[in-house]
């Protein structure tokens, strides 16, 4: 549409759609609001939500800018985008060409939170602005929904009503709910999630949605913080209690208390679930998860980037080759301690790792010892054990055991089959000892021997368990369904006079008066005494 010079009005920078409007209503417009909405968006009437408005492809050319640069810059839609709730661009649609409600678009109502509806405003914001510019302007970050308090003044917000008495239809800053009184906000919480929202939403704007990427942020962040096990379970009653203890005396803008349990994590978190989740969700666990950074969204160096530990790389032997070759020039062991600044202990196990002969401490026990040791580990004993019938320091076994190339990865296999005999026949003795036991009862009486088999060998595991059992189905009794629809149905008052359809609705019969009269003989000679069927 093209617009004249005169008709030119920038759009200040954050300012929502209705604030331009306004001030193109106060500036530059002749006449009834009408003529207004007629001039911008070519229809007598039309409402403008606070931060999702429609018809702004109506807008492009005004101010300089193009309907998308309007969508992206003065309204909340990049937030609803990046959080996934533009599918298909449905919701763009619908902004741009009014074709729908962009609020039932963005699932709001889905979400079920009750937020006050309205336009936010900071009273000190106002007052700033009109003292700068001459006229008020309404930011369009104050809108992000479940805000309470200006990030800049620390001061409460204050909601202008909208609907039908209130500001949607007309154009004007004033309103009954402004009041001169400023309420300071003390609590630093509070403040900190508002310049937390301000900065996600600035961080976001061009920014294209990929929820699965933002699941991964999330997921690595939990694991990093240790509410995830390492096979990738998430600990959530911890999780849930951690969450809910952080945010126990944070007030948001919501008529009903928020409830920080599964119902609200699981669906943020969990990878099955692609349920779409309002905005103001993900803000609220980002604060908590991110330690107030935004830019963990993206997963830019948020903090368990930042940590050494992940940067760092890997240093594995970086002086073992050297050692090696010192150790090969036939160097004492204490010179080559000085040169590398390494301890003897592990100069010695390098050295015993790669066969090379030594002469430390090869006097301290004698070779008999060394070798009873070394036999009595291969079997697998235990460390305290061997040392006791051995007579050496626990100290000298561990040692022998951690400088015999293989002996450690050996042991560990010995292990792991001790505990697996040690389940089989802990699960067979049960099933021998309790033959009428289900999977059920084994599971719950052997569930550490049960699980070792389920995580490692389910095969065995399958082949010592009892059959499984199909399902028991539930059968309906018939009968006393029989005596409660003839109970109910002669305590209701004119049963005679209603059809059947009715008659049914009002006894709740699921179904059966008309489906299943066949399994219900005093209900069928009840209906048919009362002339109903
Ligand atoms: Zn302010």
């Amino acid at each position: 549409m093209p617009t004249s010079d005169m008709n030119y009005l920038a759009p200040l920078a954050n300012e929502s759609i209705f604030s331009w409007v306004v001030r193109y209503h106060l500036t530059c417009s002749v006449g009834h609001e009408k003529n207004t909405y007629q001039a911008l968006f070519q229809q007598p009437k039309i409402r403008l939500h606070p931060y999702l408005p429609h018809s702004i492809g109506y807008l492009a050319g005004h101010g300089g800018l193009t309907a998308q640069h309007w969508l992206i810059q003065h309204t909340l839609y990049p937030l609803f985008q990046f959080f996934g709730h533009d599918a298909e661009q449905k919701l763009l649609s619908v902004m741009l060409h009014g074709t729908g409600n962009p609020v039932i678009t963005a699932n709001i109502p889905h979400a079920r939170l009750n937020f006050s509806a309205g336009h936010r405003v900071c009273p000190l914001c106002l007052s700033e602005h009109r003292q700068i510019t001459g006229t008020p302007m309404f930011d369009i970050r104050h809108q992000i929904p479940g805000l309470v308090v200006c990030p800049i003044h620390h001061c409460l917000l204050v909601v202008l009503a909208s609907g039908d008495a209130g500001l949607d239809r007309r154009l004007t800053f004033h309103h009954a709910a402004m009041t001169p009184q400023v309420y300071r906000v003390e609590h630093q919480m509070s403040t900190d999630f508002a310049q937390f929202c301000w900065d996600t939403l600035a961080l976001i704007k061009n920014e294209p949605c990929d929820l699965a990427l933002l699941h991964t942020h999330y997921r690595h962040q939990l694991m990093h913080k240790g509410f995830m096990t390492r096979s990738g379970q998430i600990r959530m009653a911890m999780l849930v209690r951690a969450i809910s203890e952080y945010y126990q005396d944070m007030v948001f803008d919501l008529e009903s208390s928020f409830e920080f349990g599964e119902r609200f994590l699981g669906p943020l978190i969990r990878d099955k679930t692609r349920t779409l989740n309002h905005p103001f969700k993900h803000l609220i666990l980002g604060f908590w998860l991110f330690d107030h950074d935004h830019r963990g969204f993206l997963g830019q160096e948020s903090p368990f980037q930042l940590m050494p530990a992940f940067n760092a790389p890997v240093v594995v032997n970086d002086d073992r080759e050297r050692i090696l070759s010192l150790l090969s020039e036939d160097l004492s062991m204490s010179q080559i301690e000085t040169m590398t600044g390494r301890s003897r202990c592990y100069i010695r196990r390098i050295a015993e790792l790669e066969g090379i002969k030594h002469a430390t401490n090869a006097n301290a026990f004698s070779h008999r010892q060394r070798h009873w040791v070394l036999l009595l580990a291969y079997l697998g004993r235990h460390r305290h054990d061997i040392a006791r019938s051995v007579g050496v320091g626990v100290g000298y076994v561990e040692q022998l055991i951690s400088n015999t190339p293989g002996l450690v990865l050996w042991r560990q296999q010995l292990c792991a089959m001790r505990k697996h005999q040690a389940s089989v026949i802990e699960l067979l003795d049960a099933r021998q000892s309790h033959p009428d036991w289900r999977r059920k009862e084994l599971k719950a009486h052997h569930s550490r021997a049960f699980f070792h088999l389920y995580h490692h060998d389910r095969d065995c595991l399958e082949a010592i368990l009892p059959p499984a059992l199909k399902p028991l189905k539930q059968s309906k009794n018939w009968a006393v369904e029989d005596e409660r629809l003839v109970l109910a149905i002669t305590e209701l008052d004119g049963a005679a006079s209603m059809s059947l359809t009715v008659l049914a609705a009002k006894v709740r019969d699921k179904g059966h008066l008309i489906k299943r009269l066949d399994k219900l003989p005093l209900t069928k000679a009840l209906l048919v005494k009362l002339g109903v069927k």
